[in-house]
């Protein structure tokens, strides 16, 4: 670890709960790898206290700030500046210091398009089904209309969620690209035709690991490729449905991985190596005891 002296820049996180974060893994070892003078770590922020949190970090002259859970939408209103698709998805995830205050990005949504594509996942001309209405559903919805889905299907528990999401993007886009659905109403998709899915819902997330938000045998045989943002168990439920069925599936820690990398990247004005992308990669495998 690079010595911590009187020119240290200081990055982190913020959230609640915040104990299980591996991403100081992400940019401690890219630092590290870089010779950077940078350290992140993980706050616990209470309920009520993020004004004064982001103040704090101003003043600190705090570098660069990831949000997590619960933060994503209310630290809007705590910015300075908003990257326009940070906008259009109502989250934000990267805090980037600027001269007035901090500017909010999403690099939830450019990550997960990395790692989709790192995972030789195409997403233009695709029918997708999305699997949840919340903040990563969103930044899954909105990057899949802006790199070129055919359509894509806001499937939810809650169906006036849906409907406000396909309504925001259908504005947003300026074409009717973005269908709700009941997550039962499956039935209603296409005869015969294989879509690529991206589970978005907090069902399957340890400990509660034995949960798929749909467990129909049916649903899984119209799916070629199956996402699954949960990365914590490394298997989900939903990814042994997808594979029971003959399709792909892939879990969200890559996509964990690129948005650090993103964040990373903006903080530090540098292009991070896919070479040593796979190294932290591996480093973050290693921290959650996962061997494929
Ligand atoms: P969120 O805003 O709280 O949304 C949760 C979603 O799950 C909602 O659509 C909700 O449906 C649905 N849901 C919850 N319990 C359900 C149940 N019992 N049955 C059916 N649907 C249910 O959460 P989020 O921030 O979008 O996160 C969603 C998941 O993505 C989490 O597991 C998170 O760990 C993961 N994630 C991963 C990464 C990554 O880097 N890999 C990044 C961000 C998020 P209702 O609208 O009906 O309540």
């Amino acid at each position: 670890m690079q010595a911590i002296d009187g020119h240290t820049r200081l990055c982190g996180l913020i959230g609640n709960p915040i104990g299980h974060t591996i991403s100081p893994v992400i940019h401690n070892t890219l630092a590290q790898r870089e010779g950077r003078n940078l350290v992140y770590v993980p706050f616990h922020v209470e309920e009520g206290r993020l004004r004064k949190a982001i103040e704090g970090a101003f003043a600190l002259d705090i570098h660069g700030l990831n949000v997590t859970v619960p933060y994503k939408s209310e630290v809007i209103g705590c910015l300075a500046e908003m990257d326009g698709m940070a906008g259009k998805i109502g989250a934000v995830n990267t805090l980037v210091r600027t001269a007035n205050g901090y500017k909010g990005y999403n690099t939830d949504a450019t990550g997960l398009y990395r790692a989709m594509r790192s995972e030789g996942i195409c997403i233009e001309g695709e029918e997708i089904l999305i699997l949840g209405a919340g903040g990563a559903a969103r930044a899954a919805a909105f990057l899949c209309v802006s790199k070129g889905a055919a359509r894509i299907y806001i499937m939810n528990r809650t169906k006036e969620k849906a409907q406000k999401v396909a309504e925001e993007i259908n504005h947003v886009f300026g074409k009717e690209c973005a269908v709700p659905l009941r997550l039962e109403d499956y039935g209603k998709l296409q005869a015969g035709k294989k879509y690529l899915a991206i589970q978005a819902t907090s069902v399957g997330l340890y400990p509660d690991a034995d949960a798929a938000v749909i467990e129909d045998g049916a649903f899984y045989e119209r799916i070629h490729t199956g996402f699954d943002l949960i990365y914590r168990p490394s298997c989900t439920r939903f990814m042994k449905l997808v594979r029971n069925a003959g399709g792909k599936a892939c879990h969200g820690l890559k996509m964990l991985l690129y948005q650090g990398v993103e964040a990373y990247e903006l903080w530090n004005d540098v292009s991070v190596s896919e070479e040593d992308a796979r190294m932290v990669y591996d480093k973050m495998k290693e921290a959650m005891g996962i061997e494929e």
